[in-house]
This record gives C-alpha cells, structure tokens and sequence, in this order.
C-alpha cells in the first residue's frame, strides 16, 4: 500500500540523494500517518462513545496524538528542505532530527519505561 502510493506520489523515489525525491517521500509518509490516524480516531471515539467504553475512548485521543506526531514530521520534512540562507548556509536538513526529536520525546506526564 504505502510502496503504491509512493510511486504514485513520488514516481522518483528511487533517487535517494535527490532532495525533492526525499522530501516527497516524507510527505507522503506523513501525510498518511495523519489521514490514517485521524480516522483511527474517529472510529475509536465513535466505538467508545456507543459502547460508553473510557479504554476506547482514551485509545481514540492516543490515534490524535498519532496524528499529531506525524504533521510534526511533516512539518519537519517540510522546513528541511528549504535552500541554505545567509544564517544557515549548510541549509536547513537538520531540522529533520530535531522533528524526530519532537516526537521522541515524551510528555513530561509520561511515567518512565519499566
Ligand atoms: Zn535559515
């Protein structure tokens, strides 16, 4: 599914060294794991709603905030890619890692791994 899609959006993603090629590819990624998880969210809470289930519904905003990881990425992917200017002039790639950052790190409320 995602490799159909890919070659439909990004014909050229084959090129790994191509920027717009790599850039492409990130959105279409994103792109789906914001569609998808919004949809993931809107059957949960619509489960959770009917069968009064609080598991379900709670599961429901964890697809939110799913969704909400990978417009940080998109987002990322999205300033990456823009030309080097006079403050960076190695361009803007690393902010790549700093999304991914982003969504690594977890909410301060989060209890630690066992
Ligand atoms: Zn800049």
């Amino acid at each position: 599914m995602l490799t159909f899609l890919l070659r439909r959006f990004a014909p050229d993603m084959d090129s790994a060294d191509s920027p717009a090629a790599r850039l492409r590819c990130g959105m279409v990624a994103a792109a789906l794991g914001i569609a998808l998880n919004a949809l993931l969210f809107v059957i949960k809470l619509a489960a959770g709603l009917l069968s009064g289930s609080i598991a379900i519904i709670a599961d429901a905003f964890n697809s939110l905030s799913d969704a909400s990881s990978s417009l940080v990425a998109l987002i990322g992917f999205r300033l990456s890619a823009k030309k080097p200017d006079p403050h960076h002039p190695f361009g803007h790639g690393r902010l790549e890692y700093v999304a991914g950052l982003v969504v690594a790190t977890p909410p301060s409320s989060s209890p630690p791994p066992a």
